[in-house]
């Protein structure tokens, strides 16, 4: 790095060192002081505050948030880029869940949807008949062919790592996949998971994750959308039940159930706006600020809240993205800045999904993508760079600049062990830079990383570090300052 980063600086020099000839060459931005705490504050208070419901895609609360955002663009100087002259680029998402009006029996006994027993996966079909309870996966008694089975669910092999996000629900949802696809190997007709220990310890966010169903790009090719796996295979029930349950699974002579999957479509939307660069002829290519403007919505209360904020994610560079837009209008680039506030990232990266094949500027005009995902909560010295190291990295000029502008300005100890492949969480391919980069566009990645309020109710504006924000919000922009400056755009990688 050290030979490249003295090229940088050369290339930087010309233009930092006008008119302060004294003064050692750095190339950091003009308008650091356009970044204010107080606007970031102010705006993250309103964007992750509860009236806005946790900007679930597809619906009117995202709706609201989004119109918040181009608001706020507009406001900060900038210029609509998105269709047909507006900040807006809609379109359309296909959601498949299952049907409030299934319902299942067990002895008798009425269960609830959603409440006393989840599907797993939407399908259609009537189950009727003696269950065959299995005292454990192991259980080879009996020939299950055609049998409607149920057992208490089982840990998966391998257990989710330590201290992973999520954990409960990761373990659940592979427990879930293992089991089932072992016992379909047996030829059952339907599957009764009783919910053990740990399901039931996460079960508002399992549950809750079942009730919603899945979400698909409609109209992309296949190699760029997210589409539906599990669909695909053919339809066998699995359903969840609580683990109160389950004596009356054991002793239920027999089990009735109509299950019935509704697929609909929604519209979500990205945020699209651009200031101007001042080069001739740089001017017609964009450094692109990316984040996301959606959140979970509302769930199962955790304690007394309901409301999935998202204050962290991504409020904290929404915000941001806002406060770049401050500056890069009150000091343009060279090139054009191109601000994208995705729709529907927690719903599989559907906007940037989107966006990467329906770009509103020429693809080739995009020289880097720039995105952040969560970028206001741990220690104020440390922050994460992904799509920084092989196998994942695919411009080490991009690179580059942003360890240089973090060198030059903001100083993090910057980790890049949640870029290696083997890394549990596969963060990498978890935010809005991935479909730029499947797309051959140099893309990389800013966070602060994750911590316990991750996808909950109490990821809440009030537990942001401002100033922490503050900081991953310039460095950012100092990276996109020498992206705009560099006569050369960042190379791609060659190929391994
Ligand atoms: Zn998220």
């Amino acid at each position: 790095m050290g030979l490249q980063k003295l090229c940088m600086v050369a290339l930087l020099s010309g233009m930092v060192l006008q008119g302060f000839s004294q003064v050692k060459p750095t190339g950091l931005p003009p308008a650091l002081s356009a970044i204010k705490e107080a606007d970031l504050k102010r705006d993250i208070f309103e964007l992750a505050g509860d009236a806005f419901r946790g900007r679930r895609a597809g619906t009117e609360d995202e709706m609201r948030a989004a119109a918040w955002v181009a608001q706020k663009a507009q406001e900060a100087g900038l210029k609509p880029a998105g269709d047909d002259g507006t900040y807006f680029q809609f379109f359309n998402m296909r959601r498949t869940r299952t049907a409030d009006r299934s319902m299942m029996q067990i002895g008798g006994q009425r269960l609830v949807l959603d409440k006393d027993f989840w599907v797993t996966q939407p399908v259609d079909a009537h189950i009727e008949g003696a269950v065959t309870w299995l005292s454990s996966m192991a259980d080879t008694a009996v020939n299950l062919q055609g049998k409607v089975v149920a057992l208490k669910i089982e840990a998966p092999k391998p257990l989710p790592a330590n201290g992973m996000s999520l954990w409960e629900y990761r373990y659940t949802a592979s427990a879930v996949r293992q089991q089932a696809m072992a016992l379909r190997r047996k030829g059952v007709s339907a599957i009764i998971f009783v919910a053990n220990d740990i399901t039931e310890k996460g079960i508002a966010f399992i549950g809750h994750n079942y009730e919603d169903g899945s979400y698909q790009n409609v109209g992309l090719p296949a190699t760029t959308a997210r589409t539906n796996a599990g669909a695909a295979r053919t339809a066998l029930p699995v359903i969840l039940v609580r683990s109160a349950l389950e004596n009356a699974v054991k002793q239920a002579s027999t089990l009735k159930a109509d299950l019935m999957m509704e697929t609909y479509l929604y519209p979500s939307v990205n945020v699209i706006a651009k200031a101007s660069g001042t080069d001739g002829t740089l001017k017609n290519e964009y450094v692109l600020f990316s984040g996301h403007h959606d959140h979970d919505g509302i769930g199962n209360p955790v304690g007394q809240d309901s409301i999935w904020n998202g204050a962290d994610d991504n409020a904290s560079v929404t915000v941001g993205m806002l406060a770049i837009a401050r500056a890069w209008v009150a000091k343009p680039g060279k090139r054009s800045a191109l601000f994208v506030w995705h729709g529907a990232e927690e719903r599989g990266l559907l906007g940037s999904r989107w966006f990467a094949v329906h770009p509103t500027v020429n693809k080739s005009s995009i020289v880097a993508v720039l995105n952040g995902d969560m970028i206001g909560r741990n220690n104020i010295d440390s922050a994460a760079l992904l799509g920084a190291i092989p196998p994942h990295r695919n411009s080490l000029a991009l690179v580059n600049m942003a360890m240089q502008a973090n060198q030059e300005l903001t100083k993090f100890k910057v980790d890049h062990s949640w870029d290696e492949a083997t890394h549990p969480e596969n963060w990498y391919f978890r935010s809005d830079h991935a479909p730029y980069a499947q797309a051959g566009i140099p893309a990389i990645f800013f966070t602060s990383l994750l911590h316990p309020d991750y996808h909950t109710p109490k990821d809440e504006p009030q537990f942001i570090s401002i100033p922490k924000l503050a900081k991953m919000t310039r460095w950012m922009y100092a990276t996109g300052w020498l992206v705009s400056q560099t006569a050369a755009r960042p190379a791609l990688d060659a190929k391994p």
